[in-house]
């Protein structure tokens, strides 16, 4: 459910030339202010990074769907899923499809299933290439990765996108090689966020696992605390809204995607992820619609 104050943002946002909407809720077109917020606040996450040495990998926002299919996300949440389908048919099929589409009625009938799904995060089609190579080396692997995401929850809060981008780091070798990444990110995180002078927090959480099995894997995400969310109130202070995650995925993705450690135990991962759009959004909300006019600190970190 979009709350009033979603909705007010949302049409400020279009007001302002910001964004532009289009037929489907949570898709939008980017003004290139948006996009400038977006690449300017890129940089200073691989200002942060590089030091590191992270391997750079650059997604398009279709993976394999064998990724998708190994990786479990079918398992836990089927309801934000996305597969790319396309017509497969003949002359027959071809003219039965601009019948229906002339009539609009359901042309889709003769689409069929293509090997391309939606990556649901930029981290997951980082796995099998990793995995490919054979076991990690003795410092295990570090990566610096984006992509365009889709996960199908459409809404009015247009800080819930069906489309969106996530910049991620990843880090893949022993339990403790991932808990030490995680914790770095989580100081540098709030670091950075701190630096663009919005109010934050960060708590424990837990991802929308699907159905009544699911509130277990939640509850025990949060009891093992996996999962930590860096929360930036943008249409409401008493819900605030995710903008970074911090996720230990423990063995869970080793094991899927068959990535070991130079000793050849399953290799744990961790994730830090931030949501570009979401932090573009928490920056127009508390700065205002025209950077040119953000405080000047804030200015001084972005642009320089
Ligand atoms: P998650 O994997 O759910 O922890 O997502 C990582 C980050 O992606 C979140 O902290 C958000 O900033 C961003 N994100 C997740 N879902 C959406 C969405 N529907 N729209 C926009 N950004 C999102
Ligand atoms: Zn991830």
């Amino acid at each position: 459910m979009s709350t009033e104050a979603q909705i007010a943002f949302r049409d400020e946002l279009i007001a302002h030339g910001l964004l532009h909407a289009t037929d489907v809720d949570g898709l939008y077109a980017q003004s290139g202010v948006f996009e400038d917020i977006i690449m300017r606040f890129n940089a200073l996450v691989t200002r942060s990074g590089t030091p590191d040495g992270p391997e750079v990998l650059r997604f398009p926002p279709g993976m394999a769907r064998s990724t998708l299919e190994r990786s479990g996300y079918l398992r836990s949440f089927p309801q934000l899923a996305g597969t790319i389908h396309a017509f497969a048919g003949g002359d027959r099929e071809h003219a039965a499809l601009i019948a229906e589409l002339d009539r609009g009625g359901d042309w889709t009938g003769g689409q069929k299933m293509t090997g391309i799904a939606f990556a649901p995060a930029s981290c997951y089609p980082s796995y099998p290439i990793i995995a490919k190579r054979g076991p990690l080396p003795a410092d295990g692997a570090l990566l610096d990765v984006q992509s365009w995401c889709f996960r199908h929850e459409p809404s009015l809060d247009p800080a819930r996108l069906q489309l969106f981008r996530q910049r991620e780091h990843v880090r893949i070798g022993t339990p403790q090689q991932v808990l030490e990444f995680r914790e770095r990110w989580l100081k540098r995180g709030r670091a950075i966020m701190e630096s663009m002078g919005v109010p934050l927090d960060i708590d424990v959480a837990n991802d929308p696992f699907f159905g009544r099995a699911g509130r277990m894997l939640a509850a025990n995400q949060r009891e093992q605390a996996l999962k930590f969310e860096l929360l930036v109130p943008i249409t409401s202070t008493e819900k605030p809204t995710a903008c970074c995650s911090f996720n230990y995925h423990q063995d869970h993705l080793g094991h899927a995607f068959g990535l070991h450690t130079a000793d050849g135990a399953v290799a744990h991962t961790a994730c830090v992820g931030f949501g570009l759009e979401r932090i573009a959004l928490a920056l127009l909300r508390h700065h205002g619609f025209d950077p040119k006019v953000w405080p000047e600190a804030v200015r001084r970190a972005l642009w320089g």
